[in-house]
This record gives C-alpha cells, structure tokens and sequence, in this order.
C-alpha cells in the first residue's frame, strides 16, 4: 500500500511490559536503590508480585490505549505476575483486543520464586507454572512467544524446557540479556540454546561477539533509568530493534532518545541508524503492515523526526478499522479507561505497600 509524506505503517514496541502501566507513582522503595540488582529486587519484583487479574486487565488495557496514541498499532509484550499466573497472558491479549491495538505477548519464566541463589540449580514449581501459562495460551491460538525472565534466574533445566517449548509451537524466545552485569553469563547459558527467531531485550553488557542468535532489542530509555551504562547497539552482528521496555510505547519519542544517545557516544552518527531499527521492528512483527497512521507533522523523515517533539498521530486504521479520528481513539472511552486504572492503582499501591 502507498503511504504519503504524512503517514507510516503502524508503529511497533519491540519490547513492552503492559504489566508496568500503572507502576507510575507506586510506593517507592524504603532506601533510594543503589544497583540494577537492587531497583529490580525492591520496584519491579515487588510490583509483579502485587499484581492480580484485574489489575493486569487494567494495566493492559491503559498501556494499549496509551500505545495506539502514540501510533504504535503492534505491541511485543514481555510479562510477569507470579501470583498470578495462570490465564493472564488471554487477560493481556483480551484487554489489547477491546483497544484494537495487536498484542504478542508471553510469560517471562523464572525460578526465582522462591530461589534466591543465582542461578538456581533445579526448575522450581513457579516456573513450571510459567511455562505452562506460555502452552496454555500458545496452544489456544494465542498470538506470542515463549518467555524467559533472564538466564540469571533460571536454571539450566528451565532454559531448556522452554527451548523445548518454543521449538514445539515453532516460535521464538522472548528474554532479558545482560541488561545488568548480574547476567554477564548470559551468552555460555544461551547461546548453543538460541536461534534466530528469538528476542534478546537490552544486550548492555554482552561482548560484541557473543554468539547468541536472534534480535536485540535496544531500549535506550530504559537503561539510562537503570544506570546500566550504554548497549552500543550498532557493534552487533544480530539485527537490532527497538523497545521501550514498559516505559510507555512512544516510538518516535524512543527513536528520538535512542539517537541523541547515540550521537552523544559518536558525533559522526545519523538518525538514519535508529530508523532503521524501527524498520527491524517492522520484521518483528509484519502484521504492522496492514495499519496506517496519519501523523500531526507534514512530513515524516527521520531528519525532521529527530528534532520535532511531540507528533502525534491523527488518524489510524489497523487492518482496515478505522481505530482513531482526528485524534480521538474510536474503540474504548479514553477517559474511563484512564479512571478505571487509576482506581485499580491504589488497590495495587496498597497491596505492594503491605508486602514484607
Ligand atoms: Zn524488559
């Protein structure tokens, strides 16, 4: 299809957590985190635990909402709620369904629920249940992939039964790799494991051969938060794409950090690099061919886009729906949605508040 000067195919976030939408103002660890490994233990390992199916549904449903207005129609989602697991990846794909907005999701297994030692030495219960989540919904007619946490905190055993798993339903690998320097092991875990068809979120601190096979996803956003120094994505063999790793699924905005990191680390550098993660992305998760947004700014070039803040889509139409107009998202009543969550949010901010 022809797309003018204005418009692109629908936007893709290659890396999402639609579990974290609501994280925004969530009680905040008692000391001020001082590692990578400290931010996951006392944010995100609490938030997940906290959260339920309603939650979920709610935290789906906004980060859908908040994606499509941004022009991203496809999202690749990466989740974890180890209290409940069973029979939220279809709460996921329902909540992105009532938006309109395409959804590949997964279950992000792990043992570290109860394990403490990394790596563990055996599959726990938890991450057979995860595993199961991923067959249940794959074998559904589920659009996702299979999910690992990070090779840090699965055992060898883990690793490969969702290898097994993926091979089974023929799709790939969704994982965290060396996003922090707690899995530095992660290429002699993965990679006589990997194929091509996995995704591998991050990469900061894998060597530039590392041998494991599939597409890296750089989140630049993200791993400035985290303080976990810079991926330096272009020194890579693998194909890159790009995430925002649950910070919202603003594509351009992504694009338009991703550069001004990269143009920090090399003043010879071009948007053009950045955009063509977006075209990799576009590989990810070709159903984004079928959608077309209209965008606010009259010309939608990567040098225009680099230093215009703030487009927005003004038009959208996935497979043929016309999903936005003149701004307006067409499918769901924006504002309840946003209130729903919100309400659900102080429940989940209350749950994590009493967590030991
Ligand atoms: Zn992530």
């Amino acid at each position: 299809m022809d797309l003018a000067i204005n418009q692109t195919h629908g936007m893709v976030c290659a890396h999402h957590h639609l579990y974290s939408s609501l994280a925004r103002g969530m009680p905040g660890p008692a000391t001020p985190p001082l590692s990578f490994s400290n931010i996951l233990e006392t944010v995100w390992w609490k938030l997940d635990q906290a959260l339920d199916l309603e939650t979920i549904f709610w935290s789906a449903k906004l980060g859908a909402l908040e994606a499509l207005e941004t022009g991203t129609t496809c999202i690749i989602d990466h989740h974890e709620s180890p209290n409940a697991i069973e029979g939220s990846l279809s709460v996921i794909a329902d909540a992105c369904s009532e938006v309109g907005v395409r959804v590949n999701t997964c279950y992000g297994v792990t043992d570290r629920h109860p394990a403490s030692n990394f790596p563990p030495n055996s599959m726990t219960e938890g991450a057979r249940r995860g595993l199961e989540e991923n067959r249940r919904f794959l074998s559904g007619g589920g659009n996702g992939m299979v999910g690992l946490h990070a090779s840090f905190t699965c055992s060898d055993e883990t690793l490969e039964n969702a290898t097994s798993l993926a091979r089974e339903f023929s799709v790939g690998i969704h994982t965290h790799v060396a996003e922090g320097k707690v899995d530095m092991a992660a290429p002699s875990r993965l990679s006589r494991l990997s194929e091509d068809n996995w995704i591998l979120a991050h990469g900061v601190h894998l060597e530039d051969d590392h041998g494991i096979r599939g597409t890296i996803i750089h989140n630049p956003r993200s791993n400035m938060n985290n303080s976990v120094g810079y991926a330096a994505p272009k020194r890579f063999v693998n194909p890159v794409g790009l995430g925002t790793d649950g910070i919202g699924a603003d594509m351009f905005d992504e694009f338009r950090l991703g550069y001004a990191r990269l143009r920090e680390n090399d003043i010879a550098e071009s948007p053009l690099t950045v955009w063509k993660m977006l075209e990799v992305n576009k590989s990810l998760y070709p159903d984004c061919l079928q959608d077309v947004v209209t965008w606010s700014y009259p010309n939608v070039n990567p040098w225009h886009l680099a230093f215009t803040p703030g487009v927005k889509p003004r038009d959208i139409v996935i497979a043929g729906k016309q999903v936005m107009k003149d701004g307006i998202v067409m499918t769901v009543d924006a504002d309840e949605v946003r209130s729903k969550a919100a309400e659900v949010a102080t429940k989940l901010f209350k749950r994590i508040d009493d967590l030991p």
